[in-house]
């Protein structure tokens, strides 16, 4: 018999008769290692615990307890599925791709008239189980592609997968049970070890995730080897759902997406539009105090701008297609506000007298991120960004650098923000080719922002490598309700762009000199922070925040209604966010709805209020209401509103 060498990770090498495998590799090992095998890898590639080996190769063993066990158990898993579903639906449900993800698994599906739902999951889950508890089975069979096309005939996705998949006219399939499921990565030979699973929840997904594609239905779950983890991870689910922006936005019917008129692009309801609003004027305000010069800039712009910038040449992917008008002028959506605010810059003649020229802009842009990147308002292809860039002296870095930050500090302040912290990125010290050319200048500044940092003693991280290519920067790091990091504010160094804009300033000496640009974003883009502080208060606004800080509840509408009107329009006048509940539901219906949407206070009016001109006042959160005259609950609100925080 043919003999096959292979090398394992210590570098010993065994012999082992063609037809091994990996059980038995493992075997040779020991007992305990054969025992814990669920795949193995001969040069880099998955193999199946008992497929059979013909090709001899640096081998490894794959244990349950690894990341790669755990991806072979959940393809075990999404498999089980496939066969669940279609032992249910038959030839109604079509499979688009299926697969294992660092968050569990998922199966795409197309079921004729509906797509399988969320009800449909629990029989799912029970049909699994049933193969699990008999330890069904997952049977590898070798079709040719003509047999598979034929297998597989009727659905289409499957077919191109089949195209897609063939190699030497071998396409792998799973038989369990009756159903012959094409395989899409290596798989335990039986169900059993598939204990710890859960279904998760459906939503559509694009064929190969292109938005010209049908919609599938792809459903999401996840399994682990053990149970504590399961329990655990299906915990943190629950608290991220809790949390997760998209769908208190839902409930709040604060802002929606809808792929149909543009992915990425997202619509502002009434009360989100509030929010944003409030927050707008919040921040530029704090800005014009700070110094400020708010402008506005076109979102469009000649795509020489951005040649000019370097945006073309290194950011093309990320910016939508130039528009070539009749006339040849080619227009760009922008990406970025730096080249606008530089043409403010230029349009006069600076003195160092007007530097630190702070310019800022609640600034329009639009990227092409990825669709499948897209999260809500977290990342969209069209984004407000609170945007500033100021044009300083060199020796006004530190500075300047300082009072950003101070800046900064203090709007996280008032937004109750607590959980971030700070990243300061220099320049890669042993690759400072790929930097912009002028060492005295990096290292000038980099000791001039930690130096800052030191000064108003902030702790935090240092990144070697993490500069942009034109300066080094501060970014400040928050956390998703998914636990992902993501920078909300950054001050980036800029000493590139003022030199090919050919920026100036003339100096005390009267000669022309160069300034470095400062890019800040304080509370980042609109959509961003918006999602952000949405997972913060897990949509429970603090009053200056909320889109409706008043609902008013009259006992009876024919009777109270008036007095209810009345005390929302003097509510209204004094730009407090009121309105009158009309529906005429049961009081307690109506109270608790109010709770539901978060709304901060809730006054009920009937016969015992209105003759002593008074409401019964009940905050967010408190079980019990008090009764106060009109003018002390204005009192009341006003001092909330202004303290810019619940507690
Ligand atoms: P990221 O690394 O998140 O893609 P970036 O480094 O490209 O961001 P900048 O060009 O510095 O970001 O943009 C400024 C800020 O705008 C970012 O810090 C981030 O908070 C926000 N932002 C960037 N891209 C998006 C987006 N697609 N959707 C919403 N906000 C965004
Ligand atoms: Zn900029």
């Amino acid at each position: 018999m043919t003999q096959l060498s292979f090398e394992f990770p210590d570098g010993k090498v065994k012999q082992f008769d063609a037809g091994v495998d990996i059980k038995s590799i493992a075997k040779s090992i020991a007992i305990s290692l054969a025992k814990k095998a669920v795949a193995g890898k001969v040069d880099g590639q998955m193999v199946g615990v008992n497929t059979p080996l013909n090709k001899g190769g640096k081998v490894e063993v794959i244990t349950s307890d690894s990341k790669d066990g755990l991806s072979v158990l959940r393809n075990t898993a999404a498999q089980l599925l496939k066969a669940a579903l279609h032992d249910t639906y038959h030839d109604d449900i079509k499979f688009g791709t299926n697969g294992a993800y660092d968050d569990g698994f998922y199966v795409d599906t197309d079921k004729k008239e509906n797509q399988v739902s969320a009800d449909e999951l629990q029989p799912l889950s029970d049909k699994m189980n049933k193969m699990i508890k008999h330890n069904v089975p997952l049977k590898r069979v070798i079709l040719s592609k003509a047999d598979a096309l034929n297998q597989v005939d009727g659905d289409p996705y499957q077919a191109k997968l089949v195209n897609k998949f063939a190699s030497n006219d071998q396409v792998a399939f799973y038989q369990i049970n009756d159903y012959m499921s094409l395989a899409n990565g290596v798989v335990l030979p039986s169900a059993g070890s598939v204990k710890y699973f859960k279904l998760l929840s459906v939503a559509g997904a694009y064929w190969e995730g292109k938005s010209s594609n049908p919609m599938l239905q792809r459903i999401y779950a996840t399994a682990f080897v053990k149970k504590v983890d399961l329990d655990a991870d299906v915990k943190k689910r629950q608290e991220a759902r809790e949390r997760d922006h998209r769908v208190i936005g839902n409930k709040l019917d604060l802002f929606f997406v809808d792929p149909k008129v543009g992915q990425g692009l997202p619509y502002w309801m009434p009360n989100g539009a509030t929010i944003r609003r409030v927050i707008e004027r919040y921040i530029v305000d704090k800005e014009v105090a700070a110094g400020y010069e708010h402008v506005y800039t076109p979102v469009l712009m000649n795509l020489n701008a951005y040649k000019t910038s370097g945006h073309w040449a290194h950011y093309r992917d990320d910016m939508f297609p130039p528009m070539k008008m009749k006339d040849g002028e080619e227009l760009e959506l922008r990406p970025m506000n730096c080249p606008s605010h530089i043409q403010i810059y230029n349009r006069h003649i600076r003195s160092y007298r007007e530097l630190p020229l702070r310019i800022a802009e609640l600034g329009m842009m639009h990227r092409y991120e990825k669709a499948g990147a897209l999260s809500g308002l977290q990342r969209v292809r069209e984004m407000t960004l609170n945007d500033g860039h100021t044009f300083v002296a060199p020796d006004q870095i530190q500075d300047e650098f300082k009072r950003i930050l101070n800046l900064m500090v203090d709007v996280y302040h008032d937004f109750d923000i607590s959980n971030y912290h700070f990243r300061l990125s220099y320049r890669d010290p042993k690759n400072t080719t790929k930097y912009f050319q002028n060492d005295a200048l990096w290292n000038k500044s980099q000791k001039m922002l930690k130096g800052a940092m030191d000064d108003l003693g902030l702790d935090y991280v240092e990144a070697e490598g993490e500069a942009a290519f034109y300066g080094p920067k501060l970014d400040v790091q928050t956390y998703t309700a998914l636990g992902n990091e993501e920078t909300l504010s950054t001050i980036q160094l800029d000493f590139m762009l003022p030199k090919r804009f050919d920026l100036h300033y003339v100096g005390k000496d009267g000669k022309d000199h160069q300034p470095v640009m400062i890019h800040r974003g304080i509370v980042s883009t609109m959509e961003r922070f918006v999602a952000y502080l949405i997972e913060m208060y897990k949509g429970a606004f603090p009053t200056w925040l909320a889109p409706k800080q008043v609902k008013i509840i009259p006992v009876s509408l024919d009777k109270h209604g008036d007095y209810a009107k009345k005390i929302n329009a003097k509510l209204r006048k004094l730009h407090i966010r009121s309105e009158v509940e009309n529906r005429s539901e049961k009081m307690g219906y109506l109270i608790r709805d109010a709770q539901t949407h978060k709304i901060p206070y809730t006054l009920v009016v009937g016969d015992d209020e209105m003759s002593n001109n008074q409401v019964s006042v009940r905050q967010y959160g408190h079980k019990d209401s008090k009764d106060e005259s009109i003018d002390e609950f204005v009192k009341q609100i006003q001092k909330d509103i202004q303290s810019y925080s619940r507690h």
